[in-house]
């Protein structure tokens, strides 16, 4: 099969191995996936990974030991978990100890023709969820999971750090919880557009942090972004930490010991309140593609994905 696979260098493979039966998983033909932050952390060292990039997608089901699943068109968690360690009986299976993750840890992803996922981690679309909105079910799911992890309300001061493509959705879905969310970011065109959808926008340079926001939630995926989230919360404020990335720069972490912040560590979410969200038009995420590109053009795509205020890039597989 064809494959954007990297392994010390990020390449297309046009003929890959095919992915690899386990415990009669479910084979999926891929019909498109999304470049998110994580795959281009992962080509700097983000994880260690070596295999088949790829964890944002909408695939067929060409087999399944589920009968009722073949021929559907379906997104997937990410998560492949075993159900049997402590952390799976106590109802984290997101964090099972032997877990693997698509695309991430030890899972060839979705950058392929075909991709392997156990039944269970399975969601059939609607009809009313196009393959665009598609690939952005899981990257939503990511963002919804900040409703679940943090109480807001009303009178709650929220500020999303940055606005690339994981901030833009986590902005709609605070504002949709309603929440009188601002989004501080550094590019004009991205700042339009939370006005456009009535989110209120700040350009970075504008700014001067006053230690005043109830809670700030961090999606701008560089470390100076978590030391402007600590300038902007107030003591004893919350920073939602939704960026993942590969640096190693000293930081330094006094300022949350000396304003008792609360920083929570947010990843996946749940996946059918993105499906569900999406089918009722609540987010809008067709302004947030930038480009289409075939599978063949994996290697360019990410380097565009890559650029500065590029935001989502489609890969497809026909
Ligand atoms: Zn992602
Ligand atoms: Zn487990």
């Amino acid at each position: 099969m064809r494959a954007l696979v990297f392994d010390q260098s990020l390449s297309f493979q046009p003929r890959h191995r095919d992915p690899v039966e386990s415990d009669g998983d479910t084979l999926l033909r891929v019909r498109q996936a999304g470049v998110c932050a994580t795959d281009l952390e992962i080509t700097r060292g983000y994880m260690g990974y070596r295999g088949v990039l790829g964890h944002e997608f909408v695939a067929d089901v060409v087999s399944s030991p589920d009968r009722d699943l073949i021929g559907q068109r379906v997104a997937g968690e990410i998560n492949v978990v075993c159900g049997r360690c402590d952390l799976c009986l106590s109802g984290l299976s997101s964090h099972c100890r032997a877990r693997s993750v698509l695309g991430i840890l030890n899972h060839d992803g979705a950058f392929a023709d075909f991709v392997r996922l156990p039944a269970t981690n399975l969601h059939v679309l609607p009809k009313s969820v196009d393959d665009d909105q598609a690939v952005f079910v899981e990257p939503l799911a990511a963002a919804f999971q900040v409703l679940k992890q943090i109480k807001l309300d009303g009178r709650k001061w929220v500020t999303v750090l940055g606005d690339g493509r994981l901030g833009l959705l986590v902005a709609q879905v605070l504002r949709n919880a309603g929440c009188p969310v601002r989004v501080i970011g550094k590019h004009p065109d991205k700042l339009a557009m939370c006005e456009k959808w009535q989110i209120r926008s700040r350009p970075v340079d504008d700014i001067t942090p006053r230690h005043d926001q109830d809670v700030v939630v961090d999606c701008t995926g560089s470390a100076s972004g978590f030391e402007l989230a600590m300038q902007v919360v107030r003591p004893r404020g919350t920073i939602v930490l939704k960026s993942t990335f590969a640096t190693g720069k000293p930081m330094n972490l006094a300022p949350l010991v000396i304003d008792e912040i609360n920083v929570v560590g947010s990843r996946c979410g749940p996946i059918r309140e993105a499906i569900r969200a999406l089918a009722e038009k609540q987010i809008d995420v067709a302004s947030l593609i930038t480009r289409r590109m075939k599978l063949e053009q994996g290697v360019e795509a990410m380097e565009l994905a890559g650029r500065p205020g590029v935001l989502k890039v489609i890969l497809t597989m026909e």
